[in-house]
């Protein structure tokens, strides 16, 4: 075939695509197909088990026999997905007939369409042709996916709103607002799409707890709003940030709310969703990795273990377990068998632990506190309920810490 390939992007959405096989290359060829939301005919005799568990789910329809040119019909597009010559020319043979565009995993030169190599990165999609060489395509693709992943700033950045809301044809330009978890203290323990928004931001506002090295990487246009400097009690400075939000994103900004951890633990992030979508302002949530869960990892404590703990709760200790204000029933996580996980807990650690052993938690059950996980001044204490708080004012430890308490702090020590 000579000429220059035409690239396209197909829009599948509902649209019949017919598998042909059901080995290695289909169980590839699939996942991209069932993202673009094709509506996907599988035809062949036997199936690798993660295209099984596609059908099984419901994702796509199977037909489990050999092929007959009448698959094609009513469909837009056929991958021949087998390495028998003479199935896959017949596969060819019915789609040309139907002028359906075939593509072909035994021969590229016998297809009548090439599959790209693809990265994704958020809306952007990157396809690589190598001309009729898959390594060269896979060789670009890598490169172009490593260039875009690199932490070098906007590439993926879209066009900047400058400016007052303008009046576009009597559709007004809002910005929109990210709730993203930034992860518990180490810059890479943020998710990629966390990342890709962080880059994209015309205005941050972050927490204490944010890795700085995250707000380093910012691009110096980039308005950085430090939402601890607030000068307000508590109550004050939420409707303060959530002001921020909310008029920043009015103004046609991209506007990321960097929260340390994940932003709906102990996070205040459902309290900013709300004021946004009562603003009519677009949110979207980006979870983050938990302290809760990932500093007790890092020290090597698993909140669950098999045969040691079947359950963990996460508890705040901000708030004095006499106080009238306490919504935890502590009389009855001292009945619990499992894991504790407390945040916030360093303040009352006295208290909480008094009334832990006060209900029925063996005053020699292990605890452990991990002060700044994940960091580098990550330092690791383990003592026992009773002893705890304490051990905790002996060694100095400081805020923020993650106080464990259960068999799993000693489950992976030998
Ligand atoms: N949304 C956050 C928690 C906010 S509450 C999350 O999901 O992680 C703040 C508490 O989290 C701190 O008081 C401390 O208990 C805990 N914390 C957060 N980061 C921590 C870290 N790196 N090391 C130890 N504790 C941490």
């Amino acid at each position: 075939m000579t000429g220059n390939p035409y690239p396209l992007g197909l829009r599948l959405a509902g649209r019949r695509v017919v598998v042909v096989g059901g080995g290695a290359v289909a169980t590839r060829r699939v996942p991209a197909l069932l993202d673009a939301g094709a509506d996907v005919l599988l035809v062949s005799p036997e199936l690798t088990p993660a295209l099984r568990a596609h059908v099984d789910a419901g994702r796509l329809r199977w037909e489990p026999r050999r092929f007959v040119p009448a698959d094609l019909d009513g469909a837009w597009l056929v991958q021949a997905a087998v390495d028998d010559r003479a199935a896959a020319a017949a596969v060819s043979a019915a789609a040309a007939e139907r002028r359906i565009f075939c593509v072909r995993a035994d021969d590229r030169t016998a297809a009548t369409a090439w599959t790209p190599a693809v990265t994704r990165h958020g809306p952007v999609t990157v396809a690589v042709l190598g001309g009729g060489d898959p390594h060269r395509a896979m060789t670009v693709r890598d490169a172009v996916r490593d260039l875009l992943g690199a932490r070098k700033g906007p590439l993926l950045t879209p066009p900047v709103e400058q400016g007052p809301p303008a009046d576009t044809g009597g559709e007004r330009v809002t910005g929109r607002v990210a709730l993203v978890g930034a992860g518990p203290g180490d810059p890479e323990l943020i998710t990629v799409k966390g990342w890709r928004l962080l880059t994209e931001a015309d205005v941050v506002v972050a927490d204490r707890l944010v890795p700085g090295l995250l707000l380093d990487e910012l691009r110096p246009d980039v308005e950085l709003v430090d939402a601890s400097k607030i000068p307000y009690g508590p109550s004050r400075a939420q409707e303060e940030i959530n002001r921020i939000l909310v008029d920043r994103a009015l103004a046609g900004k991209v506007v990321v709310r960097l929260k340390g951890g994940d932003p709906y633990v102990f996070g205040r992030g459902g309290e900013e969703l709300l004021a946004c979508a009562e603003a009519g302002v677009p949110v979207t949530v980006v979870p983050g990795v938990t302290s809760a869960i990932a500093v007790p990892a890092v020290a090597g404590v698993p909140v669950t273990h098999r045969a040691v703990a079947h359950e963990f709760t996460v508890v705040s200790g901000h708030v004095a377990p006499d106080s009238p204000d306490s919504l935890v029933r502590w009389e009855a996580l001292a009945a619990l068998r499992g894991t504790l996980v407390i945040l916030m807990g360093l303040k009352n650690l006295a208290a909480i632990s008094a009334a832990l052993v006060a209900h029925g938690r063996a005053a020699d059950t292990p605890a452990a506190v991990v002060q700044e996980g994940t960091t580098s001044g990550q330092r690791l204490l383990r003592s026992t309920l009773g002893a705890v708080a304490q051990d905790v004012v002996a060694a100095g430890l400081r805020p923020p810490a993650v106080v464990v308490v259960g068999d799993v702090v000693n489950a992976l020590t030998l």
